[in-house]
């Protein structure tokens, strides 16, 4: 969707001094929308009340982290330098969730260590534990739930079916894993789930809060065992396109109360405190990568040639059907079809098709719109494309940069050019020659 008029309003009187000042492409986020973000998101859902633990693959800058933090936000990790980051932006460990898949130990230690609340995928993960004196009395499972997590001719955005997905322990060895973790002295545990992706309706979410519920039900009735909290994941989508109408997050809030009042009522058991990961929801639409076009080109069809491409924002060549809103700000050309593409050797590295757009020429300034989520942070460097800068409009107006753009020294930075290594191997003899003598040390 295009970016909020108050967005708009702060980003574009400022935006001819940023480009001239920090030059393109770079990723741009709004830390005052960010901030009312926040705040809409704990007006829907504070009264039942819930924990947000916000998905640092979404967005993992520890300076925008650290704003969530002041916030009060927490922090879903799945990896160690997520898990260091995190704890950079000055989270404590009680405020980290650690929702890894496929865990090795090194990721159980460091968790651990930094005191992290334990989301585990795998019964395999809990065996790992069984061993250990620092085993935490809190556990949070991610629970699968099989075919019930579709509902079948539903339009509304599942993510995938769960069935055969890698994620989760299976909805039926539920209860064998809780009856093991009790054993093994567990005495607090939550539940977790995520069906919703990109949703902008409330229908996954509930689902969602359904099948825990009923897990939660069944663990009690069978072992005792009171959920004290269920985590719905992230997946609360937000509009691409112009004209898609917003998840309705009060009536989301509402819903889910109305469902654990009942729930509660029906069973007579104390509700579980409820608790997110969304990522995209809290700073997608507060963001925007401005790039250049660097060619004009016509071949089939038209072509604007941007300096920015899918090592900047991988979403559009990754799902078919992703859609970002782009604008020339400062061009008011009448409208014609163009193709905006990158710079890759894949035919897929193109923000848009077919897209009407003022008639482009070389220096023209483009907004890619909502890319404050899963935007740089999908980022990558095949063919080596480098990932661009990126900065935070503070409330006050100024600009901060707050990652530098990467440059060659960072892509060569795991490799040894000193010719002597270049020809170590066995048998071999270091060659005479500096055969790298052009390129960068
Ligand atoms: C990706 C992910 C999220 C965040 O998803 P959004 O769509 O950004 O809200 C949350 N939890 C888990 C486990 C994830 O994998």
């Amino acid at each position: 969707m295009p970016i909020g008029e108050d967005f708009a309003r702060r980003l574009l009187p400022v935006l001819p001094a940023v480009v001239e000042h920090f030059g393109t492409p770079f990723h741009l986020y709004d830390e005052q929308g960010i901030q009312e973000t926040c705040a809409a998101f704990d007006a829907a859902f504070g009264h039942l009340p819930f924990t947000e633990y916000f998905a640092v693959k979404a967005l993992p800058n520890p300076t925008v982290l650290r704003l969530l933090a002041d916030h009060g936000y927490g922090f879903d990790c799945s990896s160690l330098p997520e898990l260091a980051l995190a704890l950079r932006a000055g989270a404590r460990g009680d405020r980290i969730c650690f929702t890894s898949n496929n865990t090795s130990r090194a990721e159980l230690d460091a968790a651990l260590a930094a005191g992290a609340l334990l989301n585990l995928d795998d019964e395999a993960v809990l065996d790992k534990l069984a061993d250990r004196p620092d085993r935490p009395g809190t556990l949070a499972f991610r629970v699968n739930p099989g075919a019930r997590g579709r509902r079948s001719g539903s339009a509304d955005a599942f993510l995938g079916n769960p069935e055969g997905a890698k994620f989760g322990v299976p909805a039926d060895r539920l209860t064998a894993v809780v009856a093991e973790a009790v054993r093994l002295g567990t005495t607090r545990f939550g539940l977790h789930m995520m069906l919703a992706s990109n949703s902008l309706t409330a229908a996954p979410v509930l689902h969602t809060l359904d099948l825990l519920l009923e897990h939660a039900v069944e663990l009690h009735r069978d072992l005792g065992v009171t959920v004290s909290f269920v985590n719905l994941g992230g997946g609360l989508g937000i509009p691409y396109r112009p004209g898609e109408q917003p998840l309705d997050l009060p009536a989301l809030g509402r819903a889910l109360g109305e469902r654990l009042d009942a729930w509660e009522r029906e069973h007579g058991l104390p509700r579980p405190a409820l608790a997110f990961e969304s990522g995209r929801l809290i700073t997608g639409p507060h963001g925007v990568l401005a790039t250049r076009v660097v060619n004009r080109m016509s071949k089939w069809r038209e072509y604007a040639g941007v300096d920015a491409g899918m090592s900047a924002l991988m979403r559009p060549a990754l799902y078919p059907t992703a859609y970002h809103h782009i604008t020339a700000p400062f061009t008011d050309a009448p409208a014609e079809p163009v193709d905006v593409v990158g710079s890759l050797c894949e035919n897929n590295d193109r923000f848009a098709a077919d897209r009407e757009l003022p008639a482009l020429t070389e220096g023209d300034l483009l907004l890619v719109h909502d890319t404050g989520a899963h935007g740089h942070s999908m980022g990558f460097t095949y063919n080596g494309r480098l990932r661009p800068q990126e900065l935070l409009l503070r409330r006050d107006g100024a600009v901060e940069l707050i990652r530098r753009a990467e440059e060659e020294r960072d892509h060569f930075a795991t490799l040894d050019f000193t010719p002597d290594r270049l020809a170590a191997r066995a048998g071999g003899r270091p060659s005479p020659e500096p055969q790298l003598a052009g390129l960068p040390g």
